[in-house]
């Protein structure tokens, strides 16, 4: 079952978040139908949202990651809130590359090594926060590392693994640990040799491994302590609504929408994240028309 833990190993030095999500991952590929490599690719960054917002302070607080690669993908959107209701689609989900020479699927090549990332956090200020930074491998984990190291100046590991055949996706989450400033150079040196030779999180996962193993067998410390946290298993759900989908109609202004009424005379809009229709007619498009100001 999906699961999102906390840890803190080495007297409280290192912060471990884990997560499990298969569940999620399983349902974002039947909702966009995805290929194995969107699979992978989406599930990567679904299992990055989940993990990410498991460290929001509020249920209403959110985060938004997009990635915009030059790779055959096109761009990847994925949001998540407090609550750990998880969302995000890919601009081409049937996308195929070749396997890389290991025989994995290729999720750099399918995103591409040039490119930019983008992480939006809403907590409810004025204006939300975002942060980006260059793509450096299209992998995923190695291009938020890269993001915590270079747009937050922090020291963040980061492994995120989707493991798919042809059922579908049999496996899948990550973990990202960071540590506090007082960690001593032993331990970060123990720590850094610990994260190089595990193994890869699919594959824990696979040999089912509990969360708290994986952050046992990551960091070297049996004595990690499970940090207590209200219930809040992350999972694939969308809160799209016919008033959202009124707002994203307003905004695309009077003139466009007296150009629908005219040539259509109803409007069919499609939610990106979940693939549910909402319907327009003429009265409700042209009301919408009086709403914007
Ligand atoms: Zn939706």
């Amino acid at each position: 079952m999906d699961k999102i833990q906390k840890f803190l190993a080495y007297n409280g030095k290192i912060n471990i978040t884990a997560v499990e999500t298969t569940e999620l991952v399983e349902k974002a590929r039947k909702v966009h139908d995805l290929s194995p490599v969107a699979t992978a690719t989406l599930g990567r960054c679904l299992s990055m949202g989940a993990l990410m917002a498991g460290n929001l302070k509020q249920e209403e607080d959110s985060i938004t990651l997009q990635i915009k690669g030059n790779g055959p993908i096109g761009g990847i959107t994925v949001t998540a809130d407090g609550k750990g209701r998880t969302r995000g689609y890919v601009e081409n989900p049937q996308v195929d590359v070749p396997l890389r020479k290991d025989g994995k699927l290729n999720v750099g090549g399918a995103v591409g090594k040039e490119g930019f990332l983008y992480v939006i956090r809403d907590i409810g200020l004025k204006e939300p926060y975002i942060g980006m930074s260059k793509l450096v491998s299209g992998e995923i984990a190695e291009d938020f590392a890269n993001y915590y190291y270079t747009s937050e100046q922090k020291n963040t590991a980061v492994a995120l693994g989707v493991l798919v055949n042809k059922d579908g996706v049999k496996k899948a989450g990550g973990f990202i640990v960071s540590s506090m400033p007082d960690a001593t150079e032993d331990e970060l040196f123990i720590l850094e040799n610990r994260l190089q030779e595990a193994k890869p999180i699919s594959q824990m996962l696979e040999e089912n491994m509990s969360l708290l193993e994986i952050a046992q067998d990551i960091t070297g410390d049996s004595n990690i302590k499970v940090l207590e946290q209200e219930e809040s298993t992350p999972k694939y759900q969308c809160n799209c609504s016919k008033e959202k989908m009124e707002n994203a109609l307003k905004s695309i202004g009077k003139e466009e929408l007296q150009k629908i009424i005219e040539e259509d005379k109803k409007a069919e809009v499609v939610c990106h994240f979940c693939n549910k229709k909402y319907m327009f007619n003429e009265e409700e498009l042209k009301c919408l028309i009086g709403d914007v100001s």
